[in-house]
């Protein structure tokens, strides 16, 4: 028997519709040099209608890659939401990337027009003459240096045309936003999100089993708008009335501090090195002021239980786990405990990856591709499948990450029988000592919870007698002093014996990636060079 429900395309026109009437007087605020600006959604929505129109006037049509080269602002937001809305495609940039990958991706994806903000024209220019699909650069903000060469101003451009660009209705499964990955082995590879999976994901964002936006939330998005879109906020944003403060590039400590005193947030997205950074700067400012917050969502990399049970302590604040990746839009699993779990045990399912979020399935695999129980200890590769998960890369052949039409994630872990995932190491990451795995992302969350240590992050080596033994890289806080005997005393009562690393490597700080994720690959290039000066224990 055939349904008979109407069959409306699940657009971002429709999202966007919602917010812009059900929300119209909910804010973007924009962090910049001269105070905090805002508008309303009804604003936002309306000048999107006239960037649409303008860009539709310079020539974009339905398909057409526009990227955007932009910090988290209200120009952002707009772009956002006229160039998919409009049917074309945005492509997010990430601005932290070498010249090399983003030329390459800025060519791979065939961008014909590129929204840049003005402070980022510098970086901008080391590629300007490297991309020969770019037609037309617009700058968003003053430029006076003139490095880009002929460009359109933002401002002048999008008020040169009027609102009410009536939004097309476009097929659901076509493609309206795209990120690529970081590319931490090889090129970077394209993600293309559709309308559908956009609209699905922005839902599955508001539930309260997942980060649950609401109305009632003031969200602070660190979390780059070129960084898996913002984990989804910025669209959940519009679907849920949840106010949106966009931090541009005030992103150390001591800015977000005085932003969540200032505008008084409820939610936060970020990724941990953030939150350590909040974390280090509030330990010597009794003043400072986090009290609007509900909770913070961390995630995109291993949380440290420390850091969960220092925001607990410290600002009876939610530490909210989720784990995602660019290919799962990203939200898959959110760590929230389950009804009934006392206090004292809520921390240890925060430590959690997360859980598996309605809408999406994760199973682990073995080697051969064999389905392991959900058990909570037996380890493989997670395997996932959903609407909101990638089917493929953009214009590559990539049939290794699919099985069976799940992605295969590279993460591996345990999951136990009430869908909570644990994961015990990226698999380019594991250390495998005498047959047996070494987990780092253990390793390094208790090695953190030393009160000398600042950040830890633990590589392979290789070993004669093992294969390969960690090598625990630590940065010592200001001030602090710990010898690597301590740090093994310390590992020694919480790790099994056989884990306890022998070499360690005091370091400055440990290299990022370009969205501020540890970055091991920098460690063991280093390693490999012979440019990580490290002790070695008895
Ligand atoms: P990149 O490859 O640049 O890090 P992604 O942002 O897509 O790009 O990263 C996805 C990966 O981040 C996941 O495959 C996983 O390894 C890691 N990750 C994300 N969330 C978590 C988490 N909560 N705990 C541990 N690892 C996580």
């Amino acid at each position: 028997m055939q349904s008979t429900m109407q069959d409306a395309p699940l657009l971002i026109s429709g999202i966007i519709r919602h917010g812009e009437y059900v929300y119209s007087e909910k804010k973007v605020f924009t962090v910049t040099p001269d105070g905090v600006e805002e508008a309303t959604f009804f604003q936002v929505a309306k000048r999107a209608e006239q960037l649409a129109a303008a860009l539709t006037k310079l020539g974009v049509q339905s398909g057409d890659r526009v990227g955007s080269f932009m910090w988290n602002n209200q120009a952002h937001m707009e772009a956002y939401i006229a160039v998919p809305c409009m049917g074309a495609v945005l492509h997010t940039l990430n601005i932290r990337l070498f010249p090399e990958q983003l030329a390459f991706i800025i060519n791979h994806a065939g961008d014909s027009v590129i929204i840049v903000d003005a402070s980022l024209a510098p970086v901008f220019a080391k590629v300007r003459d490297q991309i020969p699909s770019v037609k037309h650069i617009i700058l968003h903000g003053k430029d006076e240096s003139g490095l880009l060469g002929e460009t359109i101003d933002y401002e002048t451009f999008l008020t040169s045309e009027p609102a009410g660009f009536e939004w097309p209705i476009l097929d659901e499964r076509s493609a309206a936003i795209m990120c690529y990955t970081s590319g931490t082995t090889g090129n970077p590879k394209g993600v293309v999100y559709s309308h559908r999976s956009t609209w699905l994901h922005s839902m599955a964002s508001t539930t309260t089993n997942s980060i649950g936006l609401s109305e009632r939330d003031r969200c602070l998005l660190i979390v780059p708008m070129f960084h898996v879109n913002a984990w989804g906020a910025a669209y959940t944003a519009f679907f849920a009335g949840t106010e949106l403060i966009m931090p541009q590039m005030y992103l150390q400590g001591e800015a977000i501090v005085k932003m969540i005193k200032e505008l008084r947030p409820t939610i936060s997205l970020g990724v941990p090195t953030i939150w350590n950074d909040v974390l280090r700067v509030t330990q010597n400012a009794p003043d400072a002021d986090l009290s609007s917050l509900r909770g913070i969502v961390a995630g995109g990399a291993a949380v440290p239980r420390v850091m969960i049970e220092a925001f607990r302590d410290r600002f009876g604040i939610d530490v909210i786990q989720g784990w995602g990746m660019t290919e799962t839009s990203p939200l898959a699993a959110v760590s929230i405990p389950p009804s009934g779990t006392p206090d004292d045990l809520a921390i240890d399912y925060r430590v959690k990856a997360g859980r598996v979020v309605a809408g999406v399935e994760v199973r682990i695999t073995d080697e051969d591709g064999t389905v392991l129980a959900r058990d909570g200890k037996t380890v493989g590769e997670f395997e996932i499948r959903g609407p909101w998960v990638t089917a493929s890369y953009y214009g590559v052949d990539d049939p290794e990450r699919f099985h069976d039409g799940w992605l295969r994630t590279g993460d591996i872990g345990s999951m136990d029988a009430e869908g909570f995932m644990t994961i015990s190491d990226r698999s380019k990451d594991v250390i495998k000592s005498g047959g047996e795995w070494i987990s780092s992302v253990d390793l390094e969350g208790t090695i953190m919870a030393h009160p000398a240590i600042f950040e830890a992050a633990v590589i392979a080596v290789p070993d004669e007698r093992w294969d390969e033994r960690p090598l625990c890289c630590v940065v010592l806080r200001p001030d602090a002093s710990a010898s690597a005997e301590e740090l093994r005393e310390f590992l020694s009562s919480r790790v099994a014996k056989w884990w306890l690393p022998e070499r360690w490597a005091f370091i400055e700080s440990v290299p990022k990636t370009s969205v501020g994720k540890f970055d091991k690959k920098v460690l063991r290039a280093k390693y490999a060079e012979d440019d990580l000066p490290y002790e070695t224990l008895d």
